[in-house]
């Protein structure tokens, strides 16, 4: 199956209606890139009998984080809408490789968003190109839904800031270029940009994982790491409101990923339903697979729909904090029961077939990273009930 389909074709023409052919045309051409070079590997990446690090790379330069940058920083200036469907399409590709794009991409919105202009000069053009890999080192061991706790330490000491912390289950660690670091300073949690060259800077083992095996993840351990005075993003104690807004975006953007994720398991699963018989007849033909088959659909549209919505919020620069939320924690775990009724569908072989059970293993992750669901469900209600109804 396509990974472009005319459903997305249409959903960015009802979005964006003038620019639907440019956007199209770019989304076709990561999807063919994709197809060949990507999706073929994903079992591959699973096993850990290949490293993902070619086809990242490849998707990088291939442009999916140019979409939603200006084009002084040589981004392609597309809606943000646009790049939420580039990472559904490449969560059905490869979740590891959509999940360790996503998060650098997390902390090239984080440059654009508070870094100075000479920041943006600096990195974002090779951020977004992919000629340099990023990292976002937020969670600590004793610290990841209450980010705020955070006790990595920073003090200036002349011209430089001076690291001292572990960081915890950090996606792209060891292998990023660029380390975008929470650390708190006198005046509160606040961000770094550390370079890998840093003096200090050092990193864990690859942790072994039930999913998204292909992505490294690691701690990051800093000791009196040096980072350069020019490195400190904003200023001095608002690291923390920058987070918050970095994860919003992200907060959709990995919901994304997880409707790719569903999209797949529910295409093998139909499949598999026209072909495997029982009782004298399809199983596509009883009316409890075609409940489940129904459920799945449903469930993955609405999912996207969601996604979308809080993109589109974001490009007119609306409040969506609580639908970024919503559309994340509805997306993973729509995610994880559509992969769930896929393995139920396959029966044993579903159990036993890595190439069925490992969709569900990836998107178990995303009720988790990028915050939890139940710390989702609280600020979406924090929001909801602060609303006048
Ligand atoms: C594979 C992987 C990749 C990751 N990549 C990154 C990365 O690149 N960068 C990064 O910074 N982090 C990353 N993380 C960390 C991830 O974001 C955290 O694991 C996540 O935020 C949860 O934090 P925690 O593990 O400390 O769990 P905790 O915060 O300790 O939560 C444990 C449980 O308590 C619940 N809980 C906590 N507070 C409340 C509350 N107030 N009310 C109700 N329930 C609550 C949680 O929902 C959860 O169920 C990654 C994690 C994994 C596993």
């Amino acid at each position: 199956m396509p990974l472009f389909k005319p459903e997305h074709r249409q959903l960015l023409k009802v979005l964006h209606p003038a620019r639907e052919e440019e956007v199209s045309e770019v989304l076709s051409g990561l999807a063919a890139f994709m197809e060949e070079k990507i999706s073929p590997l994903s079992p591959r990446f699973d096993s850990l009998a290949e490293k993902i690090t070619s086809a990242r790379k490849s998707l990088l330069e291939n442009g999916i984080c140019l979409i939603p940058y200006p084009s002084r920083y040589g981004g392609l200036e597309l809606p943000f809408s646009a790049y939420t469907t580039a990472i559904e399409l490449a969560g059905a590709a490869d979740a590891s490789v959509a999940l360790s794009v996503a998060i650098h991409n997390t902390v090239a919105d984080g440059i654009f968003l508070f870094g100075s202009e000479a920041q943006k000069k600096t990195y974002l053009p090779g951020i977004i190109s992919g000629k340099k890999l990023a990292s976002f080192s937020l969670t600590e061991p004793a610290s990841g839904s209450d980010a705020k706790a955070v006790r990595t330490k920073a003090r200036r000491v002349g011209m430089e800031y001076v690291l001292n912390g572990t960081k915890m289950f950090i996606t792209n660690a060891g292998e990023a270029d660029l380390y975008f670091v929470l650390s708190a300073t006198e005046k509160g949690p606040t961000s770094f940009i550390v370079e890998k060259s840093a003096p200090g800077l050092e990193f864990g083992e690859d942790l072994p994982k039930l999913g998204m095996r292909g992505s490294r993840t690691s701690e990051v351990r800093l000791t009196d790491c040096r980072t350069s005075a020019e490195n400190l993003v904003g200023r001095e104690g608002e690291g923390f409101e920058q987070v918050k807004t970095m994860l919003n975006s992200s907060r959709i953007v990995m919901g994304a990923l997880c409707v790719g994720v569903a999209q797949v398991a529910y295409e093998k699963a139909v499949t598999y339903s026209k072909k495997r018989m029982a009782f004298g007849g399809r199983i596509s033909d009883f009316q409890l697979t075609r409940e489940k088959i129904a459920d799945m659909v449903t469930g993955i549209s609405a999912a996207r729909l969601l996604c979308l919505y809080a993109s589109r919020l974001k490009e007119m620069g609306l409040e969506f904090s609580s639908e970024a939320s919503q559309a994340k924690v509805f997306a993973t775990e729509t995610s994880v029961r559509v992969c769930d009724q896929a393995i139920q569908i396959f029966g044993g072989l579903g159990y036993t077939s890595e190439d069925v059970h490992r969709h569900w293993r990836d998107a178990r992750l995303l009720t988790i990273g990028e915050g939890t669901s139940e710390v989702l469900r609280m600020l979406i209600a924090s929001r909801e009930l602060a609303r006048s109804l």
